[in-house]
């Protein structure tokens, strides 16, 4: 089972990603986590996507993909791998479907968690003052959620095009949440 789960930033997916990964027994594929650790480790990698994420924009489209294909071909993932924080972009997108072809592997569903704007901003304030992350202040998290809308968004209709997009209703408690996943994921297991 190849998963993506996808939302506006502070929509739960990395909560829900880990309860799917244990439970599913599929590789976590975080985009934002690789971008966090390069940024600690102070790797090439991390430099240059610190500069987008402090900002709030998306680190660009070739180091992403370059990173997310190098992944996919590990042999872990032949068991099977969701993906959270990619694709971004429709060019993300396009360039995944081509690593899925070249490797004759596809995706499942995309799981696209559904929150209104007022609860993001309170959730990521609050997460904020929990971890502190340089990206979560009031200033960046509109810039974020302003790409999310142009440049995310747009990726449900593309996704369910594709017959591929499972909608959840991202509010309310984690459990109740983890539960509308399970109840899409167990069809395609
Ligand atoms: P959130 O979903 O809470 O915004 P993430 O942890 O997924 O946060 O990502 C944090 C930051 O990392 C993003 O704002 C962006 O700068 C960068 N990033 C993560 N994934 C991608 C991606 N697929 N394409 C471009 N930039 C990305």
């Amino acid at each position: 089972m190849n998963i993506i789960i996808f939302g506006p930033p502070g929509a739960g997916k990395g909560t829900q990603a880990e309860r799917i990964a244990d439970k599913y027994g599929v590789v976590h594929i975080s985009t934002g986590d690789i971008f966090r650790s390069a940024v600690k480790n102070g790797t090439e990698l991390g430099i240059k996507a610190k500069a987008f994420m402090d900002k709030g924009e998306l680190v660009p489209d070739d180091i992403v993909i370059g990173i997310i294909k190098r992944r996919i071909e590990e042999p872990d993932c032949k068991s099977g791998f969701l993906l959270d924080g990619f694709p971004r972009t429709i060019a993300q997108a396009q360039a995944l479907d081509t690593v899925l072809d070249e490797e004759a592997l596809d995706i499942s569903s995309v799981l696209s968690l559904e929150v209104d704007d007022q609860e993001i901003i309170d959730r990521l304030l609050k997460r904020q003052e929990l971890e502190g992350r340089s990206d979560d202040n009031e200033e960046v998290i509109k810039n974020r959620l302003g790409v999310y809308r142009d440049q995310t968004e747009p990726l449900k209709s593309y996704y369910s095009n594709k017959n591929k997009l499972d909608e959840i209703n991202g509010l309310g408690e984690i459990e109740d949440v983890f539960q509308s996943i399970g109840e899409v994921l167990d069809k395609y297991i």
